[in-house]
């Protein structure tokens, strides 16, 4: 193959390298899908860091194993593994890094299928894990390799990433790569996270993130007698009842440019997560009874998604207000705010490379126009953004979104086939400069 082609020519070629590698990347996944890297606890990760590391030497990849030793969850028994691949085709030029996490959530009750048996049933792959993101990981890679099949001494390099711990915050993962230098824009130009988005979307970025704990207090005392005691759970009641009225009507109001999907999400949101108050939950198999007593805490979790347009700042004061509020209105109620963890929201700019390369990909692949979104939740963008300071990132890759932590997730062959081509038509742009 000769270079001076037309990128219609090169495309072509591309077309027919990933059509030639179809059951090689329906194997590719079910090989993926069968090895359970279930997270919590961080099963397997060496297993198929290993099994990468197996897959892309041939193909010239030159490979780093590592550990993301001291992280959440890091262990003798549960290490947090990761695996960088790396090939550089010998010519000066920009890197383009895939980034998968290799982790998936529990399978849960309501399967029809072996959830890690990665059964092939009528042009599906189904298994925890095929759609959220393991198809994914098998499209990229498969890119990559039709892609250096073809054209091995392109200019700069092709990184493919598998990394743990995302469906747990990433910490063990692509936030503990970014610290250690391997997400920075020196090394790394341009980043693709093959997240299932759907094949003809791509992910700007996500909605920001603020949990937060509140805490009321009471005194505790005979539950026969609770005028002497200060309930806890009343003061909670309380607090809700003023979400309620006030709050949630206002989150509602708060619309975002972002085109954040679905649209629900397109807007200020905050679930309540949890709440907790006055006697601990019996074990299941506890026969007693409760003893009375006035309940002294109450402990809610709140969830609060926030949009590009808000400040970290005003969310937290929004919640304090509200507080201070009841405070004003109720005699004896004291509370607490605690801040447990926050990400600020993140959109790449229409503008990026990455961008540009991916929309003229699904035009030429799929003949269609390409569908800018934003997700609802976070992903490892975020440490990708933050720590590693790298803005060429998007999220795109095969699969359904809705179907990720689903009993009977699957992924289909054809979007995967699709998915893999578009990459691959980004990587060829990227890496010759034409965006
Ligand atoms: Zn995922």
């Amino acid at each position: 193959m000769i270079e001076g082609q037309d990128i219609e020519t090169r495309q072509n070629a591309l077309a027919r390298e990933i059509a030639a590698r179809r059951d090689d990347l329906v194997a590719l996944t079910q090989d993926l899908i069968r090895i359970p890297t279930l997270n919590p606890p961080g099963e397997c990760y060496r297993d198929i860091c290993d099994y990468l590391a197996r897959r892309l030497k041939p193909s010239g990849f030159e490979i780093k194993l590592l550990r993301a030793e001291g992280t959440p969850g890091d262990s003798a028994r549960y290490p947090r593994w990761n695996v960088v691949a790396r090939r550089e085709g010998g010519r000066v030029g920009p890197c383009v890094h895939f980034n998968s996490h290799i982790d998936v959530v529990e399978a849960g009750a309501g399967w029809t299928f072996d959830p890690f048996g990665g059964t092939v049933s009528d042009g599906k792959i189904y298994g925890r894990g095929a759609c959220d993101m393991k198809g994914g990981l098998a499209a990229s890679i498969i890119a990559a390799e039709a892609f250096i099949a073809l054209w091995p001494e392109y200019p700069g390099a092709i990184e493919i990433s598998g990394t743990a711990d995302e469906e747990t915050g990433g910490y063990g993962g692509v936030a503990w790569l970014a610290e250690q230098g391997y997400f920075s824009p020196e090394r790394v130009q341009h980043v693709i996270i093959p997240e299932p988005l759907n094949k003809d979307r791509i992910c700007l970025g996500h909605r920001g993130v603020m949990w937060a704990q509140i805490k009321t207090h009471g005194r505790i005392a005979h539950g026969s007698m609770p005028f002497l005691g200060d309930c806890a759970v009343r003061h909670m009641g309380a607090v809700i009842s003023e979400m309620e009225s006030s709050l949630f009507p206002a989150l509602a109001q708060k619309h975002t440019s972002m085109p954040v999907v679905p649209d629900g999400a397109r807007q200020s949101t905050m679930n309540i997560n949890s709440l907790h108050g006055g006697q601990a939950e019996p074990a299941p198999d506890f026969t007693g009874f409760p003893s009375a007593c006035v309940p002294d805490e109450a402990r809610m979790v709140i969830d609060r998604r926030y949009l590009i347009e808000e400040q970290a700042d005003e969310v937290r004061e929004e919640i304090i207000t509200l507080l201070e509020r009841v405070k004003a209105e109720r005699a004896g109620f004291r509370y607490d705010f605690e801040e447990l963890w926050q990400v600020s929201p993140t959109m790449t700019s229409v503008d990026a490379p990455v961008v540009k390369a991916v929309e003229r990909g699904i035009r030429s692949a799929l003949s269609c126009e390409p569908v800018h979104v934003v997700s609802p939740g976070t992903y490892d963008q975020k440490h990708i953004d933050r720590i590693g300071r790298l803005k060429y990132c998007i999220a795109y890759g095969p699969g359904i979104l809705d179907l990720a932590h689903q009993p009977d997730e699957y992924v289909g062959i054809d979007d995967m086939v699709d998915s893999a081509k578009v990459m691959a038509f980004a990587l060829d742009d990227l890496l010759y400069g034409r965006t």
